[in-house]
């Protein structure tokens, strides 16, 4: 259920343990070019933290409300401001030095329109058996979305595809990542006689109707399709509205026909410290600069590391 996963294993390795060799610590046999299975991956990070003594630096749990500037006086660059989502307890915490890596979708978008509260329809994706039935409309255009249409569709549903995005900015991805197995099904199902998928581009989703009708304007005009289920996965945004006590943020807007499509913290790209807060780097998806996979966001984090450690040495 929910894999997920659509690129090869040691694309998500970090170094210090690297992903082959947890393979060979654990009795498991697989190939390291083939995609990795979520469960895999999720034993992987977990032993990871084991093996570099992590676990007691690790808060699970535990929502970021707030980032705000210390005090002058404390000696301490930052208050950030918490909340343990089981107990709704409060707590803050003070650093000189702060990652920030929320990733693309800390705020989840919403889709704005009538009927949208109707039980057919679910604002994420889980897994085929979720969806008892035979229609379903998925909305989207991302990986998620991507991902969810053929799923469903490999399953044996009849799916109508509602994307925003132009044919040719969808298509291109899929001709760009053949050496991906998932992309190469998209092609087969594309270029095959299927009648189950059907693609909807530069269209939108207008209203969301009691009995499962689903009404959408396309550039040939309106259509009201009937569904059994209607599936929104519109992605995020990163959350930087937990720095809004530090003013405005210089942005970097990242687009591309690919996987980017979001506004990035522009960040010094020697160090990916932030140009606007001191002391504070961005990380992962969200840094200007970054890689294009986990491996490529774990290269910045040496950078960040390096930095951190010479600032700490310059201050004692
Ligand atoms: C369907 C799909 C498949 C993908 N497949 C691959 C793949 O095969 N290989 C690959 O390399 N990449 C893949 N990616 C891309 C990869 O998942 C992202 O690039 C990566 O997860 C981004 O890392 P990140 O650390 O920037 O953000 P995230 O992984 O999104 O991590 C951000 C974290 O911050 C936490 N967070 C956010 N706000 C708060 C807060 N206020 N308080 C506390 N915690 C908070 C979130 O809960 C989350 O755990 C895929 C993406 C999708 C959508």
């Amino acid at each position: 259920r929910e894999q997920m996963i659509l690129g090869p294993a040691h694309w998500m390795e970090l170094a210090h343990y690297p992903i082959g060799k947890f393979y060979q610590d654990t009795g498991r046999v697989r190939d390291l070019n083939d995609l990795a299975h979520r469960d895999d991956l999720i034993d992987y990070y977990k032993a990871f933290t084991r093996k570099l003594k992590l676990e007691n630096h690790i808060r699970t749990g535990t929502r970021i409300t707030k980032i705000s500037p210390a005090l002058e006086k404390s000696k301490k660059t930052f208050i950030v401001h918490s909340i343990e989502q089981s107990t709704g307890k409060t707590k803050k915490y003070s650093c000189n030095h702060l990652v920030f890596a929320v990733g693309p979708r800390s705020v989840i978008r919403k889709l704005d329109v009538k009927g949208i509260q109707h039980k057919y329809v679910s604002s994420a994706y889980t897994h085929p058996n979720d969806y008892p039935g035979e229609r379903v409309v998925v909305i989207g255009g991302g990986r998620s979305a991507d991902w969810a249409a053929q799923e469903l569709h490999d399953s044996g549903r009849s799916v109508v595809y509602v994307m925003r995005q132009e044919a040719s900015s969808h298509l291109n991805l899929i001709s760009a990542s053949q050496y991906l197995p998932y992309y190469q099904r998209w092609s087969e199902i594309l270029s095959s006689e299927q009648e189950r998928m059907g693609l909807l581009y530069s269209s939108k989703v207008t209203s969301f109707e009691r009995d499962g009708l689903v009404n959408i304007t396309t550039p040939e005009g309106s259509v009201v399709v009937q569904a059994d289920h209607a599936i929104v996965e519109i992605g995020g945004d990163p959350d930087y509205g937990l720095l809004s006590s530090f003013g405005d943020l210089t942005f970097h807007k990242k687009r591309d026909n690919f996987r980017f499509q979001l506004n990035q913290m522009v960040v010094n790209q020697a160090t990916f410290e932030s140009v606007d807060i001191p002391h504070l780097y961005a990380a992962g998806y969200i840094a200007e600069g970054t890689g294009l996979s986990v491996i490529g966001f774990h290269a910045g984090c040496f950078l960040i590391a390096g930095d951190i450690l010479s600032k700490s040495a310059e201050a004692q």
